[in-house]
């Protein structure tokens, strides 16, 4: 049985009641059960745990400090494509939004990959939009296979594919997956989603295990916040990764908690999560999810990034560009714009669009990043903080 079968099994409505009604004694007794349910996770997140966060913090720091010690694996996006086939309403790649694109060649890429090795990151996550004829599989595992003799960490968040399609990306080198299903509410899903295939709410959510079958050992999951009610993702999030650590036992999990930002197309939040909300999610997922990577973008503000780290947080990009070329201007001979999804050649040729100085910029990206600090700021923090930065903890070597 798929995921989609048991997730059209779940009943949310009851969780979120138990959620909305929790007593401070339900939560007290979810805080300690060794062996937590979806019920005891619809009391971490509710209104009454929020109240008082202190219990629900010192037990997610305290579990965070057992299962990983006191280190953070950083990790930076490359954007290879921003061309999308589909229109997402919240996202700045969006088709129909009339932005400047452009897909780096696999010499691009490893020259962006070159720059933030530089920076001392050995774990990328190649990131690009859904576009069969520019992010072809034979294109995602020949740029794998450039980068995989230097960075001998992979990961793609891509659009999905069918698991034969991944096979070549993970015999190039790949290891991990991310996925996110957005939202998990199918109305506002089917509402967001207005054209191409990522229309087809059940092909995504099943996505994790063709990856898995497909052999990449890392598989990160998680919802958008910003689109349907916070709780009601959460506890969907928590039935998926629970499901997959049951089925996908031999991959190592993980699981994001973006927040919408502003974007190209300035939509507009449907629903609003708050700081002091996230602290609590991301503090659920710990207790409940003990073993689980929880991971943390560069969307959200310094401020609360720092004082997310000791929470239970394992994993953090730092310095990230979100434009295909952000790290170098690698592709910038090449952008072009886009409007209703139609190439539109920039009249007197990219280059020297590219030259004045206000313009001099690479593709458009795909959201505005809430923490700029650089990859050496945030090692130092880390140091500072007590912790060690992880830049590289896998090596091909491992699976021979
Ligand atoms: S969210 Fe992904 S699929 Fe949707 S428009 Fe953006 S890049 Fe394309």
């Amino acid at each position: 049985m798929s995921f989609v079968a048991e997730f059209n099994a779940l009943r949310i409505a009851e969780l979120l009641e138990r959620s909305r009604l929790a007593t401070s004694t339900d939560v007290q007794k979810s805080l300690v059960n060794g062996s937590p349910s979806l019920a005891d996770f619809a009391h971490l997140i509710s209104p009454t745990a929020g109240e008082s966060l202190e219990a629900l913090c010192r037990r997610s720091q305290a579990l965070t400090r057992q299962r990983f010690g006191k280190v953070i694996r950083l990790f930076a996006p490359i954007y290879l494509s921003n061309e999308c086939i589909n229109n997402c309403s919240y996202c700045g790649f969006s088709r129909d939004n009339p932005i400047l694109r452009v897909t780096l060649s696999v010499e691009d890429v490893l020259r962006e990959a070159r720059a933030l090795k530089e920076q001392g990151f050995r774990n990328l996550l190649l990131v690009a939009g859904e576009h069969p004829k520019f992010v072809s599989n034979g294109y995602m595992a020949e740029c794998t296979r450039a980068l995989q003799a230097e960075v001998p960490g992979i990961s793609l968040e891509i659009g999905p594919m069918e698991t034969e399609e991944y096979r070549p990306i993970v015999e190039a080198g790949a290891e991990g997956l991310v996925v996110y299903q957005e939202t998990y509410d199918r109305e506002i899903y089917s509402r967001m989603h207005t054209a191409g295939p990522k229309r087809n709410f059940d092909w995504r959510l099943e996505t994790p295990e063709r990856a898995y079958d497909a052999g990449f050992r890392r598989l990160g999951i998680g919802a958008l916040y910003g689109l349907a009610d916070w709780r009601m993702e959460a506890i969907s999030v928590a039935a998926h990764a629970a499901y997959l650590l049951r089925t996908c036992w031999k991959a190592q999990l993980t699981i994001s908690l973006p927040r919408l930002r502003p974007s190209a197309g300035d939509f507009e939040p449907l629903t609003h999560m708050t700081d002091r909300e996230l602290v609590q999610l991301v503090c659920a997922f710990r207790v409940c999810f003990p073993d689980v990577g929880l991971v943390l973008s560069t969307r959200e503000p310094a401020k609360l990034r720092d004082g997310l780290i000791p929470l239970g947080i394992t994993l953090i990009s730092a310095g990230s560009h979100t434009e295909p070329g952000g790290y170098t201007g690698a592709g910038k001979d090449r952008i072009h714009r886009t409007e209703k999804g139609r190439i539109v050649e920039l009249a007197s040729g990219a280059s020297e669009w590219a030259s004045v100085p206000e313009r001099a910029t690479n593709a458009t990206g795909q959201f505005d990043i809430a923490d700029a600090r650089s990859a050496r700021e945030i090692s130092e923090l880390l140091k500072r903080l007590g912790y060690e930065p992880v830049w590289k903890d896998w090596d091909a070597v491992l699976t021979a």
